[in-house]
């Protein structure tokens, strides 16, 4: 069904008016009371002249207002532009400017951040939610304060016009329909990409293109049978993954929402405990922190029914233990990109579950593996290449780069950027991205095959191989390597390492220690900035 996105929180408000919507440490509101602050913060959103069409970012932690917020924009028929509250200058500026951003819904901790770069953007107004806004809203779960000296609260200076407060959009106000968008051409939002291959692009989303990424999910993961799920909200909102399944897809199944501002180990495995989430949606890099938790036997996780785990590749060993200490709440793997709304894949909830593989395509998702440099030609079952989808969810392309857009829209397929394979049951495989192939001596190299490798030595705490250019054998393979804290080892001996696992040619030629290695603000290791560096050098 094409609707517009709003009609999910309509929905729910009517079926459940008296369930839960969220709750927040101490605060919970109901799905009628929440569609009611949101029909409030849309009619004062429309009242300060925000119209349909134009884009509102939305930057601040998980938290009620993140939620009401975004709402209250797809009410109005206005483009949500999520922002990540840790950007700092150079990315908040490409963001907003980028967007042509209007109208910024932020928090007063990140104030100082703002005002400092005011001058640069174009911002009309701007609201300013706080910690008190927000009852029971402690200081250290926000996990962009680093300290607290550093955020000391200064006060927002308030005038009316172009810095208001949060309060404002609750004012009371006449109560409007909301505004007749269509689905399948209006954009819902524009969601950046992680920028981990390079610039950040903005994705544009339609109503219908989150509207059944919500729903593709529902028929996948939701029984018939009603039963209150309530859904843990620690991926960030801001980040499509979150956003999609967290927001949109546990409104439409009338999901009690518990959203976590920070990420502490010990304070997801406590909110399990307590607050007894029914679905889990994560990341692995946050199962394996959990995995590190010397008292996790101590708490009580069987409330979980399933996990999710997307956005990066999950370990099989990782997966494993996981699911042995949890009680069965175990983990189903999917994939998915934000060009993509963002799910294209996930294994089955009941069923056959493969690990290390991404799972089956959603409903009404075709996807197929073509050959890397013939992107027309497909490749039979078990054959490595490209991986490209078509389905309802891909996105109207990217915002303001037709070039780039017509590079990954080709024929009505989506080309994913990723390597993959499919098994003769229909199952896919990611094997790497296509720009961190390397290619030496003639050989294609898949850095994620090295890294494997590297990291089952026990004093390998990080790596990451990547091809170098080189003047006559085009690139050669170097690792970077980071040890656990007081252990030794030479290059000599991580080669000789490689040498017992791998086929000679895939071997590092060259290491580099490091104390840490560059990463996305979502945790991803980027390998282009190690290239670049190389490139320098090598200039
Ligand atoms: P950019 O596109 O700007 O370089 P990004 O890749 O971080 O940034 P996202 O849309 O957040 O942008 O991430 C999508 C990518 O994440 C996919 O193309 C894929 O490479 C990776 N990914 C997602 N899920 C999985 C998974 N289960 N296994 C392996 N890789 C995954």
């Amino acid at each position: 069904e094409t609707v517009p996105l709003f009609e999910i929180l309509e929905n729910a408000a009517a079926s459940y008016p008296d369930r839960q919507a969220i709750i927040f440490n101490n605060w919970s509101v109901s799905y009628k009371k929440l569609k009611r602050l949101v029909d409030l913060a849309a009619a004062n959103l429309k009242k300060v002249g925000v119209k349909a069409g134009e884009r509102v970012a939305i930057m601040l932690p998980n938290c009620p207002q993140t939620v009401i917020s975004y709402w209250a924009c797809l009410k109005i028929g206005a483009v949500v532009v999520m922002t990540n509250p840790l950007y700092m200058e150079k990315e908040l500026l490409h963001h907003f400017n980028d967007s042509e951003a209007k109208t910024l819904i932020t928090l007063n901790l990140l104030w100082k951040r703002v005002d400092a770069l005011r001058s640069k953007l174009h911002l009309r107004r701007i609201f300013v939610t706080s910690i008190a806004d927000c009852l029971n809203f402690p200081l250290n779960t926000l996990y962009t304060i680093k300290s607290r000296r550093e955020y000391k609260l200064e006060p927002i200076p308030f005038d009316n016009s172009h810095v208001l407060p949060w309060k404002g959009l609750l004012k009371r106000a006449t109560i409007e329909a909301p505004h007749p968008v269509d689905p399948v051409t209006d954009l819902a939002a524009l969601q950046y990409t992680g920028g981990t291959t390079g610039v950040s692009k903005g994705v544009m989303l339609t109503h219908a293109n989150l509207g059944y990424n919500a729903q593709q999910a529902r028929a996948i993961l939701h029984s018939i049978k009603d039963s209150g799920e309530v859904m843990l909200g620690l991926l960030p909102f801001f980040h499509i993954y979150g956003l999609t399944v967290c927001v949109n897809f546990g409104t439409l199944i009338g999901a009690t929402l518990v959203p976590m501002a920070k990420f502490v180990p010990l304070d997801v495995l406590k909110t399990i405990h307590k607050k007894r989430p029914t679905i889990f949606p994560c990341a692995p890099s946050i199962f394996i922190a959990l995995l590190q938790q010397k008292n996790l036997h101590k708490y009580d996780l069987s409330s979980v029914r399933y996990c999710i785990s997307g956005s990066a590749p999950m370990p099989v060993p990782v997966m494993e233990k996981f699911n042995t200490l949890s009680n069965g709440a175990n983990i189903i793997e999917g994939f998915g990109l934000t060009e993509a709304s963002p799910i294209t894949h996930l294994n089955p909830l009941r069923g056959n579950s493969k690990n290390g593989s991404i799972g089956l395509p959603f409903p009404d998702t075709d996807a197929a593996i073509v050959d890397m440099e013939v992107g027309s030609l497909p490749l039979p079952v078990g054959k490595i290449g490209e991986l490209v989808i078509r389905g309802p969810q891909v996105m109207r392309g990217y915002w303001k780069r037709p070039d780039e857009t017509a590079s990954v829209l080709r024929n009505g397929w989506l080309y994913t950027g990723d390597i993959a394979y499919m098994d003769e049951e229909g199952y896919f495989f990611i094997v790497d991205r296509k720009k961190d192939l390397i290619i030496t001596g003639g050989y294609n190299v898949y850095p994620r095959e090295i890294d494997e490798v590297l990291h089952e030595h026990p004093a390998i705490k990080e790596a990451v191989s990547v091809g170098i250019t080189h003047r006559t054998r085009g690139e050669i393979i170097k690792a970077y390597i980071v040890l656990h804290e007081g252990q030794t080892l030479t290059k000599a001996e991580i080669i000789a390492f490689c040498k017992e696992k791998l086929a000679n040619f895939k071997v590092p030629k060259q290491v580099e220690f490091r104390d840490e290695l560059p990463k996305s603000i979502v945790g991803k290791v980027l390998r282009r900035v190690i290239r670049e560096e190389e490139d320098r050098k090598a200039h």
